[in-house]
């Protein structure tokens, strides 16, 4: 039993003053405002829940930073960061990815998500033609090591485009076929365990055909599990489905397939009016990944409209660019800002922003990562995190203003202790493994050579 008491703590039904936390066996037992903080474990100044990121590619954690120089045509597009992204992805093995990933998610609890989907179809080792579990295992043995927790989402990718059937080139090193891609999703789902979710994926409907994305939504709403894809992420994608299927991306997928809240459809970036209405209407998650969305040139999501159209949101990280929960947010809105000159877009169900964003892709979030519950409430898992009150940010912020500042006022996030499941993972703002982490990180780094 840990005892947790909070002077301020955001709890599903709202802000509360002066709660105490009981936490066993990994879950709230129980919250009750307005109690003193005598004989607690530990003394919080704001407790607020951990979210989750809801798009993760964990390896492309080594390519941040790497390519943000012209290339020699002066030509440089999402489709160039592709090539060198393949690049990396040729050479990871499964020593290699399980550092990498360890040291994308120990960031992503530093900065405050306690779960992470990983969207993952690098399924074979550098150099092997075995799809044997191992990349799997590394990344079960990343979130195992780092304490987040994980819905591990394996990813059918099967062709080069939509008038391309085989894979090209290094396409090859994740490439499946559909019977393969759902045996491992089966062995996967067996030996999980408890501490891991399994969802189901299809890369995008460039890489994915008709028929097997109907197997691919079959299996996931026999298992009641949620289905990752890409979508709509480049203006490109949009013109080839429109010349192949002779129809826009979301919008084909809305009239071959089920669509429900069961979907985690990530980017949706181009879609026209009646697409995001339908969209919103479906019920499915869109998962936004502003600080990737805006690096690689992708375009900005119809915001105000979905969400007018009651579309529900979460947010992810995506290529790791950046890892900070907070950026995310505060990009989604400023790109509305930009596009729209004017002020407090996200600001639909409650009149701050701050609260509003955050409330939404805690929900989105939890539904994307197959959680049972969402937030801070009895019975739920103890995920959450703890910030400093007397942090020059946050000072003189009462539960109105609190988020505004923490998603606006700056990147330095006054984290001081993150939870998962029971278990403390960020101590005084570091996470509790974070030199041995640094120090596999750089010797994969060394080891794999120049990223360029
Ligand atoms: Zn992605």
């Amino acid at each position: 039993m840990t005892d947790i008491f909070a002077r301020k703590a955001l709890l599903q039904k709202g802000w509360a003053d002066n709660v105490r936390f009981g936490i066993n066996a990994g879950r709230i037992t129980d919250l009750t405002p307005n109690k003193s903080p005598e004989s607690a474990d530990f003394v919080a100044g704001i407790v607020i829940p951990g979210l989750c990121n809801a798009h993760s590619h964990a390896f492309q954690r080594a390519l941040a930073g790497r390519t943000e120089e012209r290339s020699p045509a002066g030509q440089d597009s999402f489709w160039t960061w592709r090539e060198r992204m393949y690049e990396l992805a040729a050479r990871m093995d499964a020593e290699s990815l399980a550092a990498i990933a360890a040291q994308a998610y120990s960031e992503m609890l530093a900065s405050g998500y306690t779960s992470v989907a990983e969207f993952h179809y690098l399924h074979r080792e550098s150099g092997s033609e075995q799809h044997d579990g191992a990349m799997f295992n590394a990344i079960c043995q990343a979130a195992n090591n780092s304490g987040i927790g994980l819905t591990y989402v394996p990813v059918l990718y099967e062709r080069a485009g939509f008038d391309k059937p085989k894979p090209e080139g290094q396409q090859k090193f994740f490439a499946l076929d559909v019977e393969s891609f759902l045996e491992h999703h089966a062995r996967a789902s067996e030996i999980a365990g408890d501490r891991v979710c399994v969802g189901i994926g299809a890369h995008s409907l460039r890489a994915v055909g008709k028929e097997s994305l109907l197997e691919i939504a079959a299996a996931a709403t026999d298992a009641k599990i949620p289905l990752h894809l890409h979508i709509a992420e480049q203006q490109r994608e949009v013109d080839e489905c429109l010349s192949v299927y002779g129809r826009r991306p979301v919008s084909w997928l809305l009239d071959n397939f089920d669509v429900d809240n069961r979907w985690c459809l990530v980017h949706a970036t181009h879609m026209d009016a009646d697409e995001t209405k339908n969209l919103a209407n479906s019920g499915a998650v869109v998962c936004l990944c502003p600080s990737t969305e805006a690096n690689l040139g992708d375009g900005l999501f119809p915001l105000h409209d979905y969400l007018i159209n009651g579309g529900q949101i979460a947010i992810g990280s995506d290529s790791h660019i950046s890892i900070n929960p907070f950026e995310e947010l505060r990009w989604l809105e400023y790109g509305q800002r930009l596009a729209a000159q004017c002020r407090n877009v996200v600001s639909l169900e409650q009149s701050h922003v701050g609260h509003e964003l955050f409330s939404r892709v805690l929900t989105g979030g939890a539904s994307a990562c197959a959680q049972e519950s969402v937030g801070l409430q009895v019975g739920a898992s103890a995920d959450l995190v703890t910030l400093y009150d007397a942090d020059p940010m946050l000072v003189g912020h009462d539960g109105t203003t609190l988020l505004d500042a923490l998603v606006f006022s700056g990147y330095r996030l006054p984290i001081e202790r993150v939870m998962v499941g029971g278990d403390w993972r960020v101590v005084d703002g570091k996470h509790v493994d974070q030199e041995d982490t640094r120090a596999a990180y750089a010797a994969t780094l060394e080891r794999l050579g120049a990223v360029q």
